[in-house]
């Protein structure tokens, strides 16, 4: 034994049938994922082929050179000597050879990082002796074909197309269609060229271990070959393409994989000889089912690799030979479905007839799956409620509610763009969003195509069936709002050079150009675009998926569990509040009222905005009040007995307006036709009023509370109409229950006063309409100095709530819709932030909400405090509020039923 702690680690039987085994499947951390369930199978009784595992922490020190072969090299042969012992066979042996099979297993399992070796230990030799014992010459050499050909691909990293055509050349000249079909000589001619390959390409001074008498050789010796595949399997951890995959899926690079040397059992020994993979449940829908297929007379790879059609698992009953073991095969789903308490994924061979386990796992599932098992395994009280609402990841509940492309249509990808919000849309490409307005007119599903959206395409992106901007990342304009609407939407895609004006995107790096009219598929899930029509399936989950968040919610109101927490919903109009109550929101957290302003009101605020008299902007304002009432009058009676939770008006004003450069273009087009001058008159004092408006920093600038202190004539008109509605809901029997909040307070003072403004609206409202009105005022805190000056502001408000995009943009001091495209990508690749901030709650912004419900309850205990930002609707970040005792969150329709689960899912940790 060397100095080093334990570093191999048998499983199996020994010689007299007794269990040996060292590791569990506790143990993955040390014995990687496929080693920890092989010793798991073992000790459950089941039938797997005996072996040992190396520890990922040796992968570890050997790839940081802490560790040379010769430090671990007397522990494996010391583990390989026990092995043959329990075999009675040794490694390679001329007469009656051991073989084993090399394989890597990482703790978390990185599919196609590194290759398995089958049959090592095979030499010129020792195929002879495989011969002798096996009475099978055919199988003999086919093993040692295999064996040559994996050996140098994974261990020395040959093209395994160079062995793949000496195979199809053989199957050519044979006339014939399988491997299978090729005679002994044929194979004894493959090893032959196999070799001759090996020698050919392998670079005698990258491979020093492999030349003999200056010659590079297949290698014989039998212990060469392991400890090379050994050490081959170590280096493997750091090639590329698993470091690459460690960076894309969060792995750390320290774990290491674990190798795990195992005795060979024979899938490939004739017609009583069979290889399969098999999952205990379908993981594609969720069904109890036997599931799974196999091949008659092959060896493990074959039944992935799509060379032969393999036959599904419930026809291995129907052949006589199988019979049996198709029985023990069910019986094992069973006892690993118990034992695991989940849906297992499994690999297995059947060796003349007997059945042996190789490998197990808690199965990959989709969305439909997932939910599904979760929810028959508590039926069949396997699991407990609490662990199936565990069992689900709440971005899967995203993807059941969305149209998806069908799996089994076959697709060419166009280009790529980042996944901004899930769904799939087919439609004819137009360039903006009155085209869109007119096709949906028609009935004509349309993609709306644009550079980057904004507030003004709103119209248009109702209309469109999909957005595809070529500009702007995940929180962008088209985002943002695209997720709101629950529409799928591609941004960001800059691969399409888009003419506007031409109404034509190039594809960059092609010469396709897309036309107004021509039809592309978008998946918002994946971020695809394709060009034409592809087939579109409507996830069908509704019944089980309610029952589901139906648990959800019972655990989140359960006050003996921890506190309770809201899941309410983002809605500005009628359509979104029903779709938030269909989704099981509690309340609107937030109803933004500046879209309401959209559309053909938007003349009317123009007039207000920009008009030149009183009497033009009173007009306005009469204007707006009357359609204001009528639009809260809707929303308090979709929503009634439901908090409405009403956020004054938000933006700067210039959003109202139209652009001034398209409006200067306009001016200078009319001065070169000599237009009429009155007409040129007012277009330039209409340009002169928007110029005016104009800020530097807009988002810094008039807006929020602000505006109301500047006009406080809007706010008189919204809580007119906000109180007023009420009023005449109250009279109708009906139960509204409206709050108003006030946005980008930052000193107390200005909800003081604007407070003491909203009261004595309601209370002209009370008198007018002679009813008693209770509507709760409180604010959003969106900036660092409200929430450090928390206790101060809480004096005048009934509630807080936080708008993280705000706060996020406010604390960082990023521009929200710059940001992305600008340099957070680049920040985060460096590592300076872990997540885009503006998706995931920032730790740094968490300080300060926590100060700011620590400060605002000091004041008044108990004081509800939501949150009402794009993180709200964000599973990682509903944790985070669940923890700092946040009242309630609230996200668009469409994440509502996320965020229920996640809600839950909080909670469930937090009290675990
Ligand atoms: P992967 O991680 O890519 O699934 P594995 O190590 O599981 O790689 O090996 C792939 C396949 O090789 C297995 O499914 C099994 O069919 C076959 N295999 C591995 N070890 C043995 C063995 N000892 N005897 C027979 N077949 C084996
Ligand atoms: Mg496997
Ligand atoms: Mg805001």
């Amino acid at each position: 034994m060397s100095q080093l702690a334990k570093c191999v680690y048998r499983f199996g039987m020994d010689a007299s049938g007794f269990d040996v085994t060292e590791g569990s499947a506790s143990m993955s951390a040390v014995l990687g994922g496929k080693g920890a369930n092989l010793a798991e199978m073992c000790r459950i009784g089941l039938p797997v082929p005996p072996g040992f595992t190396i520890s990922c922490s040796v992968c570890t020190d050997f790839t940081k050179g802490k560790l040379n072969w010769s430090d671990i090299e007397d522990d494996v042969w010391d583990a390989l000597s026990d092995l043959e012992e329990r075999m009675g066979k040794k490694l390679g042996d001329a007469n009656d050879p051991l073989l084993v099979s090399v394989r890597s297993g990482a703790p978390i399992s990185m599919p196609g990082m590194m290759d398995t070796i089958l049959n090592l230990g095979m030499n010129d030799q020792s195929v002879l002796g495989l011969i002798d014992q096996t009475e099978n010459e055919r199988f003999g050499w086919d093993s040692y074909r295999r064996f040559i050909q994996m050996f140098s691909n994974v261990v020395m990293g040959i093209d395994s197309d160079l062995f793949e055509n000496v195979l199809t050349k053989k199957r050519l000249k044979r006339g014939v269609k399988d491997d299978s079909e090729l005679s002994v000589e044929d194979l004894k001619d493959v090893v032959a060229q196999f070799k001759k390959i090996f020698h050919e390409q392998v670079d005698p001074s990258a491979h020093p271990g492999v030349v003999v008498d200056e010659q590079v050789q297949f290698p014989q010796d039998p212990r060469l070959q392991l400890q090379l595949a050994i050490s081959a399997v170590f280096d493997s951890w750091n090639n590329s393409r698993a470091r690459l995959y460690r960076k894309r899926n969060e792995i750390s690079d320290d774990l290491g994989t674990a190798v795990n040397v195992q005795a060979m059992v024979f899938g490939n020994k004739g017609n009583t000889s069979a290889t399969g993979v098999a999952f205990t449940r379908n993981p594609a829908n969720g069904d109890k089912i036997f599931y799974g297929d196999f091949l008659i007379n092959a060896q493990g790879e074959d039944v992935v690799a799509g060379i032969r059609n393999t036959q599904p698992l419930d026809e291995l009953k129907d052949i006589e030979d199988f019979k049996h073991v198709s029985k023990e095969l069910e019986d094992i789903f069973v006892l690993l479905e118990n034992h695991y308490r989940d849906m297992c994924d499994i690999e297995y061979t059947i060796e003349q007839g007997k059945l042996w386990m190789l490998q197990t796992r808690v199965g990959k599932r989709t969305a439909q799956a997932a939910l599904k098992i979760a929810m028959d395994m508590c039926d069949e009280g396997l699991i407990t409620k609490e662990e199936a609402l565990l069992r689900v990841d709440p971005d899967q509940i995203d993807m059941l509610l969305h149209p998806q492309i069908n799996p089994d249509a076959n697709i060419n990808v166009l280009c790529r763009g980042l996944n901004a919000s899930p769904g799939a849309a087919v439609g004819e490409v137009v360039f903006s969003s009155d085209d869109a307005v007119k096709l949906a007119a028609e009935d004509r599903p349309c993609v709306l195509v644009r550079w980057e959206t904004n507030p003004d395409d709103l119209k248009g992106m109702i209309a469109a069936q999909g957005i595809l901007t070529s500009h702007g990342g995940k929180t962008s304009h088209a985002a943002v709002i695209a997720r709101g609407m629950g529409k799928p939407c591609v941004c960001g895609c800059e691969a399409l050079k888009i003419d506007a004006a031409q109404k034509t995107v190039k594809v960059h790096g092609t010469d396709i150009i897309i036309k107004e009219g021509d039809i592309v598929s978008i998946d918002g899930t994946d971020g695809i675009v394709v060009l034409g029509e592809v087939d579109l399936i409507q996830p069908k989950v509704c019944g089980i998926l309610e029952t589901f968040l139906s648990w959800a919610d019972e655990v989140r109101n359960d006050e003996k569990m921890g506190h309770k927490i809201g899941v309410r919903a983002n809605a500005d109009n009628p359509q979104d509040a029903n779709l938030s109550l269909e989704f099981g929101a509690e309340a609107i957290g937030l109803c933004r009222t500046e879209h309401m302003f959209l559309g053909e009101r938007k003349r009317i605020i123009q007039d207000f905005i920009l008009g030149d008299s009183e009497n033009i902007k009173e007009r306005a304002l009469t204007e707006l009040l009357k359609v204001q009432t009528e639009d809260f009058y809707e929303m308090f009676k979709i929503m009634d007995g439901k908090d409405v939770v009403v956020r004054l008006l938000d933006p700067p004003l210039h959003e109202f307006v139209d652009d001034p450069r398209e409006l200067a273009v306009e001016i200078a087009h009319l001065e070169e036709q000599n237009a009429d001058r009155a007409v040129l008159k007012e277009k330039k004092a209409l340009l002169h009023a928007i110029d005016a408006l104009a800020e530097v920093n807009p988002m810094l600038g008039l807006r929020g509370c602000r505006l109301s202190i500047v006009h406080p004539e809007l706010l008189d008109m919204q809580v007119y109409a906000l109180a007023s509605a009420t009023a005449q809901l109250l009279k109708e029997g009906k139960n509204p229950k409206p709050e108003i909040m006030i946005p980008l307070v930052s000193v107390a003072q200005e909800l003081k006063v604007l407070r003491e403004h909203c009261e004595d609206v309601i209370s002209k409202v009370e008198q007018d309409f002679a009813v008693g009105l209770t509507i709760p005022i409180g604010t959003m805190i969106e900036l660092p100095r409200a929430c450090v000056c928390a206790e101060d502001i809480a004096r005048y408000a009934d509630f807080f709530s936080f708008g993280t995009n705000d706060l996020t943009q406010t604390t960082f001091g990023f521009s929200r819709d710059d940001v992305e495209s600008a340099f957070v990508p680049t920040y985060i690749r460096q590592g300076f932030l872990q997540k885009n901030p503006f998706e995931t709650l920032d730790p740094g912004v968490n300080e300060l909400i926590k100060l700011a419900i620590c400060g605002g309850r000091s004041t008044k205990p108990g004081l509800v405090a939501g949150v009402c930002g794009e993180t709200g609707g964000d599973p990682v970040s509903i944790d985070t509020f669940y923890n700092d005792e946040v009242s309630y969150v609230s996200c668009s329709p469409y994440r509502v039923p996320i965020a229920r689960l996640s809600a839950a899912q909080a909670k469930l940790r937090a009290c675990k």
